[in-house]
């Protein structure tokens, strides 16, 4: 069975700081790596090879050259194939462009069973482009999964809840959104890394490889209009109190009472 794997590079996040001036990501120096659920994504995919399935995992990434990396990471970890969509056409694209550009190229593809996502990017944290994807291409999705098997041709997902979790049979092929519950992704290791980097390849592809119409791509394709990006307003410095704890608790009820809060 074709498993696809959409993956995205994301800025460790601890870092990010925005321009205060321009309101823009400052991704300069900053470390990528692959967003976390995209990594339980793959491996849970490799779960599946392991468990007897005859696959061949193909992770696809939209970004820019230098998402390379994410992609050979994979490679490292034992994805079969990797997939870089990159072109000036998919700049500036809002999540609704991303899943089009990622349906276009799963659709190029053809012949899928399973299409596996993360629940949700660290930076831009919707966690719609799973979905969206979903419908791009009109197959059953289960999102916020931490547990699968293929059984009788179909696939059995279990879906945390707040308080428990669904258990959800979907025809295939269905797209999956995995959470970190689902496991831990393994490491890469040394011979995996070398076959990523000295024997594997990665492919590229544009909006020509996939036939996209450049109208539906990009900004021109993105249905979103941000308005402003900014930093909220730092909050004032906090109050240390001093004293014994029952000298700090009465201080701290005067205060809470001095305001009518309690
Ligand atoms: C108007 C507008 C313009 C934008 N312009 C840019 C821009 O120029 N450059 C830029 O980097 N961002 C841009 N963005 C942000 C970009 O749209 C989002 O980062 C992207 O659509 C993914 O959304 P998300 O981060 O919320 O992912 P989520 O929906 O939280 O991601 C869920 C899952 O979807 C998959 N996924 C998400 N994104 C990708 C991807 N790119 N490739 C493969 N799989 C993926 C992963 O499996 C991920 O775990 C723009 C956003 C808007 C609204």
């Amino acid at each position: 069975m074709r498993i696809v794997v959409c993956i995205k590079q994301v800025p460790d996040t601890n870092e990010v700081k925005l321009d205060p001036r321009t309101g823009t990501l400052i991704r300069e120096g900053v470390p990528s790596i692959i967003n976390p659920e995209d990594k339980n994504a793959i491996e849970e995919a490799l779960k599946l090879r392991e468990a007897g399935l005859e696959t061949e995992i193909i992770v696809i990434t939209m970004g820019p050259p230098q998402a390379d990396a994410a992609l050979r990471e994979a490679l490292a970890m034992g994805a079969d194939r990797a997939i870089l969509l990159s072109d000036r056409a998919f700049a500036g694209s809002d999540t609704w462009a991303t899943a089009n550009a990622l349906g276009l190229a799963v659709e190029h593809l053809g012949d899928y069973g399973l299409v596996l996502c993360g629940r949700q990017a660290i930076d831009g944290d919707t966690a719609q482009v799973g979905p969206q994807l979903a419908e791009y291409l009109d197959i059953p999705q289960v999102t916020y999964v931490r547990e699968l098997e293929i059984v009788d041709g179909k696939v059995r997902a279990k879906r945390t809840l707040e308080d428990g979790y669904e258990e959800i049979d979907a025809p295939l092929p269905a797209l999956l959104t995995i959470t970190d519950q689902a496991n831990t992704p393994r490491y890469p290791r040394a011979a995996g890394i070398f076959s990523a980097y000295r024997e594997q390849t990665v492919e590229i592809w544009g909006a020509k490889e996939v036939n996209a119409d450049e109208e539906k791509l990009g900004l021109k394709g993105s249905p979103t209009q941000v308005k402003r990006s900014f930093a909220p307003e730092p909050k004032g410095t906090g109050e240390m109190l001093s004293g014994t704890d029952k000298e700090m608790t009465r201080s701290l009820v005067q205060r809470l009472r001095g305001k009518n809060l309690i």
